[in-house]
C-alpha cells in the first residue's frame, strides 16, 4: 500500500483556489496567492507587488505547461515519448533538465541518477503495489538504468533511449519550476514571494516587515507534529529543498518493512545509509532538488565530502539528520539555524 503525504493530499485538494488581499492603498503593497495541485503534488505560491496577481497566474500556467512537458503519466508528454523509446527533439527545458543531470550524476558518481525510472516502475512507485525485485531482475535493471548507458551528450538536440531504458526527473523536476516561477516573478517586479512547490520551498526577498523568512524543516522522527521541527532556516533569496524517506514509501503489509522512494543506484534498493533527512538551502532551486535527493543517497560522510568540494562554488548548504538523531549543518547556516535539537556545524 502506499503510504505518502503528497498522495493523501491528492484527496484533500484538486481544485485550483486563489487569493487576492488588498492591503492598504500602496499599490506595490498588493498580495496575492494560488493553491493548486501539478506535477502530482500539492503547491501554492504567494507574493507581494503591483502585478502580483498577473504573476501568479503566470507562474502557474508555466507550472502547468512544464507538468505536460515532463509528467511520466501524460502519454502525449514530451518524457513519455523519450521513454517510448521514440527518437525525440528535445524542448529546451528538457535539455536543460538532462544536462544538470548529467553534471549531477557526474559529480556525486552517480548516487542522482534519473535513467532510475523502469526500476521504480518495477519496485511499484508508480502503480503504488510494492513488488520488491528479486536479484536476477535487479542485475537486469542495473545495467541498463543508468544514464551512464545513455547514447545522448550534453548539447544533443535529440535522444533516443534503448529498451528497457527511461527517465524521470521526480528528483529535480520541482526545483527547476521554482527557478522558472522566480524568473516570472522578478520579470513582473515581484520582489516579495514565498512558494512551496510540493515541499520544494523558494523564498524570495524579504517578508513584508522586512525580515527574513523563516523556513521550518520538518523532524523525520514526528513528520505530522508541527510543534516538533528539525529546525527553523532564516533565509532571502534562497531554495529550502528536503529529502527524507519517510515522505513517500510503499509497505509491506506482511511484514510491515516500508520501504521509500528514493533508490540507491548501486544496489537498486532504498538508499539505506546513516541519514534520515536532508535539506539543502541554495539560490539555486533546481541544485537543491537534485542534491537533496543525491545526498540522501551518499550518507552523512560523502555529503560532507561533497560540501566540502562544491558547496562554495555551487552555493549551496546542507542540513542532516542520522537516524541516531544527530543533527549536522554545514558552516554557511551558522547564525542562520535555530533548533531545540543540538546540532554540529561541519565543513573544511
Ligand atoms: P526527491 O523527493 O526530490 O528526493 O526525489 C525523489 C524522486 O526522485 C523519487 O520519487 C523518484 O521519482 C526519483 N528518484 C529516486 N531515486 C533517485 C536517484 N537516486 N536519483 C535521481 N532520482 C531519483
Ligand atoms: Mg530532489
Amino acid at each position: 500500500m502506499m503510504r505518502s503525504k503528497r498522495i493523501a493530499l491528492i484527496i484533500a485538494a484538486t481544485c485550483v483556489s486563489a487569493s487576492l488581499l488588498l492591503s492598504g492603498c500602496n499599490k506595490n503593497n498588493i498580495e496575492a496567492s494560488k493553491e493548486f495541485y501539478a506535477m502530482d503534488t500539492q503547491m501554492s505560491i504567494k507574493c507581494t507587488g503591483e502585478n502580483s496577481k498577473k504573476a501568479i497566474d503566470k507562474c502557474v500556467d508555466r507550472i502547468y505547461s512544464l507538468e505536460s512537458i515532463l509528467s511520466v503519466t501524460i502519454d502525449e508528454s514530451e518524457v513519455s515519448k523519450i521513454n517510448s523509446g521514440k527518437n525525440v527533439k528535445l524542448s529546451s527545458d528538457v535539455k536543460d533538465l538532462l544536462n544538470t543531470s548529467i553534471d549531477i550524476s557526474d559529480k556525486t558518481g552517480g548516487a542522482f541518477d534519473i535513467a532510475l525510472y523502469p526500476l521504480i516502475e518495477c519496485w511499484g512507485f508508480r502503480s503504488g503495489e510494492l513488488n520488491i525485485p528479486d536479484n536476477d531482475e535487479l542485475e537486469k535493471y542495473l545495467s541498463t538504468c543508468t544514464m551512464s548507458e545513455f547514447e545522448y551528450s550534453k548539447g544533443d538536440d535529440t535522444i533516443q533511449l534503448c529498451n528497457n531504458q527511461g527517465i524521470d526527473f521526480g528528483g529535480i523536476a520541482k526545483g527547476y519550476a521554482s527557478d522558472e516561477v522566480v524568473k516570472i516573478l522578478k520579470n513582473n517586479g515581484i520582489k516579495s514571494a514565498y512558494m512551496s512547490l510540493g515541499g520544494n520551498v523558494y523564498c524570495l526577498g524579504l517578508k513584508k516587515d522586512n525580515s527574513k523568512w523563516r523556513v521550518g524543516i520538518v523532524n523525520p522522527t514526528a513528520p505530522n507534529d508541527t510543534n516538533s521541527l528539525l529546525g527553523i532556516v532564516s533565509v532571502r533569496d534562497r531554495a529550502v529543498v528536503t529529502s527524507g524517506g519517510y515522505e513517500r514509501y510503499l509497505e509491506d503489509e506482511k511484514t510491515g518493512k516500508k520501504y521509500h522512494h528514493i533508490l540507491d543506484p548501486s544496489t537498486g534498493y532504498p538508499a539505506d545509509n546513516d541519514l534520515i533527512s536532508v535539506t539543502i538551502v541554495s539560490e539555486n532551486g533546481i541544485m537543491a532538488d537534485c542534491l537533496s535527493t543525491a545526498c540522501y543517497v551518499m550518507g552523512l560522510e560523502k555529503s560532507i565530502e561533497y560540501w566540502n568540494k562544491y558547496g562554495q562554488i555551487d552555493k549551496f548548504d546542507i542540513i542532516l539528520m542520522t537516524k541516531d538523531e544527530n543533527v549536522f549543518i554545514t558552516k554557511g547556516l551558522d547564525g542562520a539555524f535555530e533548533s531545540k535539537i543540538n546540532y554540529s556545524i561541519v565543513g573544511d
